[in-house]
C-alpha cells in the first residue's frame, strides 16, 4: 500500500511516514500541492493524506480542481475542526477527516478503513499495444501472457504506460520509483530500464522502449 502525504510541515510528514511504515504503508511526502500533482502524475497511490492549508493553496480547492480525474481515497488532516468546515470538506470529496493533533495510529486505522471501502475507484488496466498492466493486482501481460518482472520493473512499466507515446523524464521516473528521500545511485534508473527492455524484448515486444538521450524514456503506444 502506497500513501501520498501532502503536508508542508516536514517534521510532521516525516513522523507520519515513519509511523505508517510500521503499519505496512509506504509513503511519499509532498510539501506542496504542486508537488502532489507531480507525484500523482507519475505514481499510483492507494490513498492520500491531505493537509488542507498548503503554501501554494487550499487542499479543498485542489480536490475540487482535480475532480474530473479519479483520485484515491482522501483522508484530510487539518486544524480546521468546526462542523461547517468538516461538512465543506466532505462535500469537496474528502472521504474522511482527522483534526490535528492526531495520533499516527489513528491515521493508520482510518486509512485501513478507507481502503476496505468498496467504491467506484477501482484501479485501471493500463495498456499500450500488446502490453497491459492491472494496476491493482500488479500483474503485467504481453498478448495475455504473464510478464514475470520485478516490483521495481512493474513500477517503471506503470509510469511508462501512464504516459505511453510521450517521453517521461528520468527525474519523473526516479520520483515514481523511489521515496523522495531515498539515496538513488546515478545509473539506477538506467539499469531498471535496461532490465525491463530485455524482458519486453524476450516477450516479443521489440524496440518499444526508447531511450531519448538527455531527455528520458518513451514507451511506444502501438495500439
Ligand atoms: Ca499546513
Amino acid at each position: 500500500m502506497r500513501i501520498l502525504i501532502v503536508e508542508d510541515t516536514a517534521r510532521l510528514s516525516a513522523l507520519l511516514a515513519e509511523a505508517l511504515a510500521k503499519h505496512g504503508f509506504a509513503s511519499d511526502c509532498a510539501p506542496t500541492l504542486a508537488a502532489a500533482d507531480e507525484a500523482i502524475a507519475v505514481a499510483s497511490y492507494d490513498a492520500i493524506v491531505l493537509d488542507l492549508g498548503l503554501p501554494d493553496g487550499d487542499g479543498l480547492h485542489w480536490l475540487d480542481r482535480r475532480r474530473s480525474a479519479p483520485l484515491p481515497p482522501v483522508l484530510a488532516l487539518t486544524a480546521r475542526g468546526t462542523l461547517a468546515e468538516r461538512v465543506a470538506g466532505l462535500d469537496a470529496g474528502v472521504d474522511d477527516y482527522l483534526t490535528k493533533p492526531f495520533a499516527a495510529d489513528e491515521v493508520a486505522a482510518r486509512l485501513r478503513a478507507l481502503l476496505r471501502r468498496p467504491g467506484p475507484r477501482a484501479a485501471p488496466i493500463l495498456a499500450a499495444g500488446p502490453i497491459s498492466l492491472d494496476v491493482a493486482a500488479r500483474r503485467a501481460t504481453v498478448d495475455g501472457a504473464a510478464l514475470e518482472i520485478s516490483r521495481r520493473e512493474l513500477d517503471l512499466l506503470e509510469v511508462l504506460l501512464r504516459r505511453a507515446g510521450s517521453v517521461v523524464s528520468k527525474d519523473a521516473i526516479e520520483t515514481a520509483l523511489y521515496s523522495f528521500d531515498a539515496e538513488v545511485t546515478p545509473n539506477a534508473v538506467e539499469a531498471i530500464v535496461s532490465r525491463l527492455r530485455k524482458h519486453l524484448d524476450e516477450a516479443g515486444v521489440t524496440g518499444a522502449l526508447h531511450t531519448i538521450r538527455g531527455v528520458g524514456y518513451l514507451l511506444e503506444d502501438r495500439s
